[in-house]
């Protein structure tokens, strides 16, 4: 999951949630509470939505990802390795939060 880890992708991901409006997990919409606004964003990872397999073939797109906390995000690939294939935000969500 290397791409994953592209600090450039991610950085742009949060800029451009800012700018619509504010920072949110896609999967447990909680905002952050009490924490230093300059430091908020560390919670939060970028997440790609299609699998990587498929992803590779073309260049990544911001619409491919969504914003995860990272809590969410360490579930999210614990319930696909479990359901051995990649889930969309939905299935993980129903899968992890039972919603
Ligand atoms: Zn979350
Ligand atoms: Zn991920």
């Amino acid at each position: 999951l290397r791409r994953e880890r592209d600090p450039k992708l991610r950085s742009r991901l949060i800029e451009l949630r800012k700018k619509e409006g504010g920072l949110i997990c896609d999967l447990c919409e909680k905002v952050p509470g009490e924490v230093q606004a300059n430091l908020a964003e560390s919670i939060y990872e970028a997440h790609h939505v299609i699998p990587l397999a498929v992803g590779d073939e073309r260049s990544t797109k911001l619409s491919d990802m969504v914003l995860l906390c990272a809590c969410c995000h360490r579930l999210v690939h614990k319930a696909i390795a479990s359901e051995g294939r990649w889930l969309n935000l939905t299935e993980a969500r129903t899968i992890i939060y039972g919603k």
